[in-house]
């Protein structure tokens, strides 16, 4: 029989895994965070066609090792710090490994009972970190699109008369265009949500966001007014905690009562910010949070847990399940009262998600998470007061939790500007030692350092601002401003 490969062979082979990720873990910090190598190189190094006789194990890992390892972006790297700069961590390693040993597919209790408890226990857990009220019900999806996407279907489910489920929206005269609101800073999940939800893009209304990138509620009441009006059906609306460019934070207490006026659905998206949410001086900022209908946070953004996990909390379960729940005969089981996570969305199948989340927060501790979360707004705390403090720079938004958003100022007008930051972007990425992102806020190119990884120390976001300060200085000289 030819079988898995030999017991023995497998664990000898799982031990060099555990050192080779032991290793890079604690070397990551040598390579450049970005990978010198051109589109192309890594296919040119891979065999066109695939091997016909089987390879000793040793020959993949080591290949593993010279051409995967060094060729990656080092998301671990401490000088990664583009994007929201996530961080697996050893006990999320580790649950990774544990759950691809059980290869558990949890679509029914029956197919996962420890699985589906312990995500539904492991959710909840969250739900009392976060400081959510009793009644909302989480489970996970792999990413914040997908916990957003399913959001809104709850939300459309819930328009009354109008049955989506049952009988589509093509060739419904009788269907007003149905809209979703979010502001001009919104993740572009949102409208791929809409796009897929069949609401349409167009009816993605982008609202327009005050001096501090908060969306403005006065331009929400009047868009949804405007809407009314017009004959349109007025559907949900997406508050951010936390806006990917510059982790803003809606005001959700009058979005929470506008919605309440006006019977519409309110999701908050608080993918990246929402882990904050663990401290209560951060949870403070997002006061109103928990009168939301549905909620998103990615524990593998700022939770140290790797990808993929996202967790939606919902608060009305019941809702969610009538949305997605279809039962075809080959999948019904006898267990009452249990949950089955496929009638929670669209997927049949999941992975054993839960176990790595549960792993993180056991072993450092709620304590221990909100220490690692406050060390890193401390740490943008730090950069900003430098940045501000320089001259030739600018701190370009405000700085909530973790993330700086900066420029540096030079003469002869905005485009000018422009252009110098982006070359600096370039100048800073190019060193190795750091990756930074940038955006675009109101109109101006800005970078963008996001703190989120457990490796990142004092000393390397001083060594950043060192390297901005001096690539600014070289450029500045080079083009004689
Ligand atoms: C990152 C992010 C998303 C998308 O997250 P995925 O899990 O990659 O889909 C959505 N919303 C916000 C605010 C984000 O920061």
């Amino acid at each position: 029989m030819p079988g898995d490969l030999p017991p023995d062979e497998f664990r000898r082979a799982m031990h060099r895994v555990a050192d080779l990720v032991a290793d890079y873990l604690e070397q990551v910090g040598d390579y450049p965070v970005l990978p010198r190598i051109a589109p192309g190189d890594v296919a040119a190094a891979l065999p066109a066609a695939p091997p016909l006789e089987a390879e000793p194990l040793d020959r993949v890992l080591d290949d593993y090792q010279r051409l995967i390892e060094p060729n990656v972006t080092h998301w671990n790297h401490p000088g990664f710090l583009a994007y929201f700069a996530i961080t697996g961590s050893g006990p999320g390693i580790l649950g990774e490994a544990l759950a691809a040993g059980l290869n558990v597919n949890a679509m029914l209790w029956r197919t996962g009972p420890a699985p589906t408890e312990l995500e539904e226990r492991t959710c909840d857990w969250l739900r009392q970190m976060m400081d959510l009220p009793e009644g909302f019900s989480g489970h996970i999806n792999d990413t914040a699109s997908i916990s957003s996407l399913l959001a809104l279907a709850v939300a459309r489910h819930r328009l009354p008369g109008v049955d989506v489920r049952g009988k589509g929206l093509a060739g419904r005269p009788e269907v007003p265009p149905l809209t979703v609101y979010a502001s001009d800073q919104a993740h572009s999940s949102i409208d791929k949500g809409a796009i897929l939800l069949g609401i349409g893009h167009e009816n993605v209304r982008r609202i327009e966001s005050d001096a501090a990138f908060r969306m403005s509620v006065p331009a929400l009441a009047a868009a949804i007014a405007r809407d009314r009006a017009a004959g349109r059906l007025p559907m949900a609306v997406v508050a951010t905690a936390g806006t990917t460019s510059t982790t803003s934070v809606d005001p959700l207490p009058e979005i929470a009562d506008l919605c309440e006026q006006e019977g519409l659905f309110l999701h908050v998206d608080a993918a990246y910010a929402g882990s904050a949410a663990i401290c209560p001086e951060h949870r403070a900022l997002m006061a109103g949070m928990e009168r939301a209908d549905s909620i998103v946070v990615n524990p593998h953004k700022w939770m140290f847990t790797p990808v993929d996990c996202s967790v939606l909390f919902v608060r009305d379960p019941a809702l969610l399940r009538s949305a997605f729940s279809l039962v075809p005969e080959y999948l019904r089981t006898d267990e009452a009262g249990v949950t089955n996570l496929m009638d929670l969305g669209i997927q049949l199948g999941r992975r054993f998600r839960s176990l790595k989340l549960w792993m993180v927060i056991r072993t450092f501790g709620v304590e221990g998470l909100r220490e690692r979360i406050r060390e890193h707004c401390a740490l943008a705390r730090w950069l900003a007061g430098a940045i501000e403090a320089a001259a030739g720079f600018e701190v370009a938004a405000p700085v909530p939790f973790s993330v700086v958003c900066f420029r540096a100022k030079v003469e002869g007008g905005a485009e000018a500007e422009d252009r110098f930051n982006e070359r600096l972007l370039a100048a800073i990425n190019a060193a190795g030692p750091f990756f930074l992102s940038h955006t675009v806020l109101q109109g101006r190119y800005t970078l963008r350092v996001a703190i989120g990884n457990l490796r990142t120390t004092r000393a390397d976001v001083e060594e950043l601002w060192d390297l901005v300060r001096g690539s600014a200085a070289r450029l500045r000289a080079e083009m004689g401003n």
